[in-house]
């Protein structure tokens, strides 16, 4: 048994970015979780499958075919989908927006259960998603939950892709974002709340090495 380290949190809390430092520092590998059911959402387009077919959903995350790639500083990841490199295409708003209508589907969960655990390896592994501390890695010697104000988190996203070049507009990433709240903290399976025994961290006023910091220290302890 590897130790796991517990990451959750809303979208834009800065996980995905702490995560990926995380397993860089401490040589650890890492489960980009959300990636999961972006590419169960995205296999649902190339296969024709409708977001309420549960009884299809189920099939194709159960089979999914898919290979990650990691170099060896775990920054670039490769994500392989049939075949396909979706390493980009799993990255849009519409297939984040896809993702947490599938995440909703108590079946479409289980069948992704064993294949999230089949993650942990030696040394350790890093695990980023929404019920990682809560229903994934119940027994995780340390969870950790992030989050940061709507408007921060919008504000953080908006930047990203402005940064890329790509235009965006704030008021609208705010309204998605409060949307994929609502939907991801009501849901009635594995709803976004931190595990009890989670380190709750409110990134909203600290840089990405205060709250890298943080964990480490905790991590280290
Ligand atoms: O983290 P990311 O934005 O890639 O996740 C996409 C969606 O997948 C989330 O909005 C959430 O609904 C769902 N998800 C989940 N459980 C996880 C990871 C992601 O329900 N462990």
């Amino acid at each position: 048994d590897f130790p796991v380290i517990a990451v959750d949190g809303p979208s834009g809390s800065g996980k995905g970015t702490i995560c990926s430092l995380l397993a860089r520092e401490l040589g650890w590998n890492l489960l980009d979780s959300g990636a999961l059911y972006r590419l169960v959402g995205l296999a649902a387009r190339h296969h024709g499958v409708a977001l309420d077919d549960e009884d299809a959903l189920v099939v194709l995350a159960a089979h999914l075919d898919v290979q990650f790639g990691t170099s060896a500083n775990q920054q670039e990841v490769s994500i392989i989908l049939e075949g396909e490199e979706v390493t980009n295409a799993i990255r849009t708003e519409e297939c984040g927006a896809d993702a947490s209508i599938i995440a909703a589907i108590g079946s479409v969960r289980a069948a992704l259960l064993e294949r999230q655990r089949a993650f942990v390896s030696e040394p350790g592994l890093i695990a980023d998603g929404r019920d990682m501390g809560t229903v994934v890695f119940p027994d995780a010697p340390l969870k950790v939950y992030l989050t940061a104000s709507a408007e921060e988190r919008a504000n953080r996203r908006y930047n990203q892709l402005i940064n890329k070049g790509l235009g965006a507009s704030l008021q609208a990433i705010l309204e998605d974002i409060q949307a994929r709240d609502a939907r991801d903290m009501n849901r009635a399976v594995a709803p976004l709340k931190p595990a009890e025994d989670a380190i709750c961290l409110d990134t909203t006023d600290q840089s990405i090495e205060e709250v890298l910091a943080s964990v480490l220290d905790q991590a280290r302890h």
